[in-house]
């Protein structure tokens, strides 16, 4: 039998990931110590009375005094109530709460970096969906996991098979990562239609149902760009030993070719729970309650196509290897202006290409050349951005 009984701490639990997080936590019956949210506290306070955190946290004083509210009409008693912190404290403690075995790092955005910084720091693994964390702060985080023997494990489905691919191989090594995209809603669109896209069309994903920051960055494909910088972080690559290959199916999930020429696939119907369920239960590998069986006659597997991106159409790709290959802040500027534009474009305020024009332009005039940024720096510098550029759109 497995031994899982493992105490989770939950940041972002009430978004896509955290939700599927908490089906697999219900599925193997797994204890839930922390869970945070920024502002659904209708959704949090249904999962406490399901799981029974020891703590919670919101992001503001008013959200907390309204969730104490909410969790007395609902029956709870005074000392049925989770302790409940606030704002970013509010996480770091939850990312650090004595008797972790895992933290989930579902926090959309840079926002996330404090919180998993925090949990590294106190020696606990991390399964990371927060992808943004890598891409800001990518040498900052692989470094003090390593220092405190504290494991980062993938959530990203790409991630998660090219690490199930790669743990079949002695240290890691390969020539080449394949990674696959779906080339979102606007695959085969040209320029000129891609300046017609509206909010709504740029919210359908055609294979993911996916919280609307990582729905816009699949659309502009500056999401395959960010997992471009996740994956030389996580895999110790260089960005050329990356190829991203759209593959409109999403069946096969990243592959990866060793130097002995082998090419490692890992497969099945697009469904988060797998990864994020591997990323909590490894090394072991439970059976599944719930079973998504595989079926290669099914017309969606039953022909796989490859095509290459087209990066003239679609800038994004081509703007990350650039800010990989020239390190310092330059990741962290890409991920902050791309989540300014991003929320601008949500906001109706800016058109479709813009945000690339956005992240481009902050790309050329990057201001420092400092080289190894610490949490501060990086931190200032992501604000910084953030306001400047939403500045002009008051
Ligand atoms: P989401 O928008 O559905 O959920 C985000 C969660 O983070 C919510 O619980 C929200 O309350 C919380 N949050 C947002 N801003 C916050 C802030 N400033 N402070 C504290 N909490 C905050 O997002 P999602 O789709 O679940 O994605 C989460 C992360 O996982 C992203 O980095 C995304 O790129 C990555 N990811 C998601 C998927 C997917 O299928 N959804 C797949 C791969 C990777
Ligand atoms: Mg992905």
């Amino acid at each position: 039998m497995f031994d899982l009984h493992k105490r989770l701490s939950i940041l972002g639990a009430t978004g896509s990931i955290g939700r599927q997080t908490l089906e697999v936590v219900r599925e193997l019956n797994l204890s839930v110590e922390a869970l945070t949210c920024n502002s659904n506290i209708m959704l949090l306070a249904e999962q406490i009375l399901e799981f029974k955190p020891a703590a919670v946290s919101v992001g503001t004083a008013k959200l907390a005094s309204e969730l104490i509210s909410l969790l007395q009409i609902k029956g709870l008693t005074k000392s049925e109530i989770p302790e409940i912190f606030t704002g970013k404290e509010g996480l770091v403690t939850a990312a650090t709460m004595p008797g972790i075995d895992l933290v989930m790092a579902a926090i959309v955005g840079f926002s996330g970096l404090e919180p998993v910084l925090a949990a590294l720091d106190s020696g606990y693994d991390v399964a990371l969906a927060n992808k943004e964390t890598l891409v800001a702060g990518g040498p900052l985080v692989m470094d003090l996991a390593s220092r405190n023997n504290a494991r980062i494990l993938p959530v990203d489905s790409e991630h998660s098979a090219i690490w199930q691919c790669l743990n079949a191989v002695p240290d890691y090594r390969f020539n080449k990562i394949f990674l696959t995209a779906s080339g979102g809603p606007f695959r085969g669109f040209n320029s000129a239609e891609l300046e017609k896209v509206t909010l709504s069309m740029a919210l359908q994903h055609p294979t993911w149902n996916m919280g609307a920051k990582i729905s816009i960055d699949s659309a502009t494909m500056m999401n395959k760009g960010l997992e471009i910088i996740e994956a030389c972080h996580l895999f110790s690559c260089r960005p050329e030993q990356i190829e991203v290959v759209v593959h409109p199916q999403s069946i096969i999930h990243s592959m990866v070719e060793l130097e002995d020429g082998s090419v490692l696939a890992q497969l099945g119907f697009p469904d988060m729970r797998l990864p994020i369920r591997l990323a909590i239960t490894w090394p072991e590998r439970p059976p599944a309650a719930y079973h998504n069986a595989f079926d290669p006659f099914a017309p969606s597997a039953s022909e796989l196509s490859f095509e290459r991106a087209d990066e003239s159409v679609f800038p994004a790709i081509g703007l990350a290897r650039d800010a990989i290959k020239d390190g310092g802040l330059s990741p962290c500027i890409l991920n902050a202006a791309n989540e300014a534009a991003v929320k601008l474009f949500l906001e109706e305020k800016i058109s479709f290409p813009e945000i690339w024009q956005i992240v481009a332009g902050e790309m050329a005039a990057k201001r420092t050349n400092i080289t190894d940024p610490d949490y501060d720096i990086l931190n200032f510098t992501h604000h910084d951005t953030i306001d400047r550029i939403c500045e002009r759109y008051l």
